[in-house]
């Protein structure tokens, strides 16, 4: 083998290393994010851009009273994600590379742009988080986008959404995440509002024991199709007939 080929193949590993540190250190929350980003850390897994005590102090409230309620429906949280709260709109494209309010990552990271700085927008987030890691990889996959959206909206609470009655649509429950955003770009009220009325229903009568249940049946292989279908037909038969 020439020498050429040795480097090239020692940077190649060199390089192969380095993005598996990166990619252990951001799933497990230990990154410095403050090295690479416009951001501080104010707590452990907890990070600001350039914000003042007091705002700082805010910002631990909010991301605590939203932690609460999650658990007031799906019981003790068992995530426990890096949170990002930028104040920027730059901070977050950086970050995020999308041009959303707020994101959530698997089940290890959430980043808020200063468009979402409310326990809302972080407890919507917080729920899909908590969702991801509580399902397996090939699990998280077997859940539709209406679910996992109109949970996070009923979970948040977000008066914006849980304040409009959708009894008189014709209910849509999408399933897609493609064409959940696309439906979202046009009008993400009655998105939004959609998937909340596709989901309340069910977690009225089953609440935090059937959200488990759900859990520990995805977990153990059940298909989209079995767990979700039943809830969905459900609310569409609760939703009525749209007015004459
Ligand atoms: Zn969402």
């Amino acid at each position: 083998m020439s020498r050429l080929a040795l480097i090239s193949i020692s940077v190649a590993v060199a390089l192969a290393v380095l993005v598996v540190a990166i990619a252990l250190a951001v799933k497990s929350g230990s990154f410095p994010y403050h090295w690479f980003f416009d951001v501080q850390k104010i707590s452990p897994r907890k990070y600001v851009q350039s914000s003042d005590a007091d705002g700082n102090a805010a910002h631990l409230r909010n991301i605590g009273v939203a932690q609460a309620r999650v658990a007031r429906y799906v019981g003790p949280l068992r995530s426990d994600p890096v949170w990002i709260i930028c104040n920027s709109s730059e901070c977050y494209w950086e970050i995020t590379g999308n041009g959303f309010k707020a994101s959530a990552f698997g089940s290890f990271l959430i980043v808020v742009s200063p468009r979402a700085h409310s326990v809302e927008f972080l407890a919507h987030e917080l729920l899909h988080v908590e969702l991801s890691s509580r399902l397996s990889s090939s699990a998280i996959k077997q859940v539709p986008a209406w679910f996992n959206e109109g949970l996070a909206v009923l979970v948040s609470e977000d008066p914006r959404f849980t304040s409009r009655t959708q009894s008189w649509q014709r209910l849509n429950c999408i399933e897609e995440y493609d064409e959940f955003f696309s439906q979202i770009a046009k009008d993400y009220e009655t998105t939004y509002s959609m998937a909340l009325s596709c989901v309340a229903p069910w977690f009225g009568k089953a609440g935090e024991g059937g959200f488990s249940k759900i859990i520990d049946l995805l977990n153990a292989g059940a298909k989209r199709f079995e767990i979700f279908e039943p809830i969905r037909a459900n609310a569409i038969s609760n939703a009525g007939n749209p007015p004459q």
